[in-house]
């Protein structure tokens, strides 16, 4: 598909960042880019809208989580586009009120991501959106989050997915990547 193709052409490969032996792929020049961020989000939408999503028969999304911090770039717009709340996850200890968490493997020892426990009601739809999914980690706190709130994950959304960590394995529901990784 054209727009694929037009949007992997924008991510930009920086090796030994943020350390040494990591290339980290940056989606940024994306979204500096009106007609890329655009075909970005219409690319979601388009997937979200026009797919049959296994496991939403009626097609509502609800919710829209968006994953600290460049999930926050993209949730909101397709949120409002959908119609859905938008619902962020954050690290733990940056959000207000009665919050539920859930710790991830990072390299180095875990992390805490926490939501807001009156953010999403039992049954609700729910799809996840961060930039690029690894090792799953985080997008795996995130859908036991979603769980604990009795919400159901119907799908997680990313730009990149690298493929040879198998991060989807880990998750609860299917994984839609834009730009598969080796
Ligand atoms: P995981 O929990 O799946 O191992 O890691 C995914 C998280 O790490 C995402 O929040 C993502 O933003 C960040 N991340 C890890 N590597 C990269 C990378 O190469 N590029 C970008 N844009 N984000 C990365």
């Amino acid at each position: 598909m054209a727009d694929v193709e037009y949007l992997r052409s924008k991510l930009t490969a920086h090796p030994d960042f943020p350390k040494k032996g990591i290339v980290f792929l940056d989606i940024f020049p994306i979204l500096r880019d009106p007609i890329a961020f655009e075909t970005l989000i219409t690319h979601l939408l388009h997937h979200l809208t026009s797919q049959t999503i296994p496991n939403i028969p009626s097609k509502k999304i609800d919710v829209v989580v968006g994953l600290d911090a460049r999930g926050f770039l993209l949730g909101p717009i397709l949120a409002l586009r959908l119609g859905a709340s938008f619902v962020p996850v954050r690290k733990q200890g940056k959000l207000p009120g009665t919050c539920e968490s859930a710790t991830y493997e990072k390299e180095y020892g875990t992390d805490s991501f926490e939501m807001q426990s009156d953010a999403i009601k039992p049954g609700q739809s729910v799809i996840v959106v961060d930039d690029l999914i690894a090792t799953g980690g985080s997008a795996k706190a995130a859908g036991e989050l979603i769980a604990k709130l009795g919400g159901k994950t119907v799908e997680y959304l990313f730009i990149i997915e690298l493929m040879f960590l198998k991060g989807g394995s880990k998750l609860d529901a299917p994984v839609y990547s834009i730009v598969q990784s080796d």
